[in-house]
């Protein structure tokens, strides 16, 4: 069985946070900007913490300002993911970083991705879907015009509304206009919890927010009152496996749907074969483990019925 062949949906990626860094390199210098200070010597991204990673990211997304420099960046990535057997694509877009939250500037840079998208699933097949994405750390205020972004470009590619960023900043309830504003446009929810704050801010997501999907999420493994609560709500987690003495397999077995995911891969140093890979080593998951995710993902996607009918037939046709 290879790895890298299996066909993988991913319900957890940052469009920037995939950037490959030749990519970001090669804008950086056609438009003269020096942002080598993000870089290592072996040319990958460089940063010590989560709040270093942060300020590294918005540096390296600093040099992509125009709806074409988008277009060239989510065909790069998806390029690169059609490449490790990904069928299925769901990114987190920020408006933000797109025409600073301004819906006629949004409506541009929107509509370059969108061609880049539909391009790249006429050529490699893979398909993908926006989940527009308020940034936690900019505040509750500035998350009321991208959820108008999101909200006045609801159907079509965009399909659901979501919240990333720093997750000491405040409380998820904090955003909760906006949340109701994109679930009143019929966008599905989902934002980012559990990850660096404890059980208290996956309880507050699902009471506050109304989330379906929990980006991370395992720090719940600390309540098991809480786990028994996604088990009974049928909350799916997006999990990006870090750590050898990672939570999935204990989460998997308690009966909690989770999925796979690379988050920001070139940050992280990995893709999704090598998360495939480790998975396999670390916990002996074998081709029916990974089909029971990717039907799990597939379940989870924020897409139509249409598409997931023929994501299932892909996922059909592979020998297991
Ligand atoms: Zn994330």
């Amino acid at each position: 069985m290879s790895l890298r062949d299996l066909p993988k949906l991913e319900l957890h990626l940052h469009l920037e946070g995939a950037a490959p860094p030749s990519l970001i390199r090669g804008m950086a210098k056609e438009k003269s900007v020096d942002i080598s200070r993000v870089f290592c010597e072996d040319g990958s991204y460089d940063f010590r913490d989560f709040v270093h990673f942060l300020s590294v990211y918005e540096a390296a997304t600093s040099v992509l300002k125009s709806p074409e420099d988008y277009a060239r960046l989510m065909t790069a990535v998806l390029e690169e993911s059609a490449s490790h057997g990904v069928i299925y694509t769901e990114f987190f877009v920020s408006p933000d970083f797109c025409g600073g939250s301004d819906v006629t500037a949004w409506r541009e840079y929107l509509h370059a991705m969108e061609e880049a998208a539909t391009r790249a699933e006429a050529q490699l097949g893979i398909a993908s879907r926006g989940i527009v994405t308020c940034i936690r750390h900019f505040g509750p205020d500035k998350a009321k015009p991208t959820a108008l972004c999101a909200a006045e470009t609801a159907g079509g590619w965009i399909t659901g509304f979501g919240m990333g960023g720093d997750e000491s900043v405040g409380h998820q309830g904090d955003y909760a206009y906006s949340f109701d504003m994109a679930r009143e446009a019929g966008l599905r929810l989902t934002t980012h919890a559990g990850e660096w704050g404890g059980p208290t801010s996956v309880r507050e997501a699902l009471d506050d927010l109304k989330v379906e999907r929990l980006g991370h999420g395992v720090q719940v493994i600390q309540d098991l009152a809480l786990v028994d609560r996604l088990i009974e709500e049928d909350i799916v987690l997006g999990v990006y496996p870090k750590w050898d003495r990672h939570p999935i397999q204990a989460l998997r077995e308690r009966g909690v749907k989770v999925t796979v995911s690379t988050d920001d891969p070139p940050f992280f140093h990995t893709t999704m074969t090598r998360e495939y890979e480790q998975l396999a080593r670390v916990f002996g998951w074998r081709a029916s483990d990974f089909h029971e995710i990717s039907q799990t993902a597939l379940d989870a996607a924020f897409c139509d019925a249409d598409t997931k009918a023929r994501l299932a037939d892909k996922l059909k046709d592979h020998p297991q």
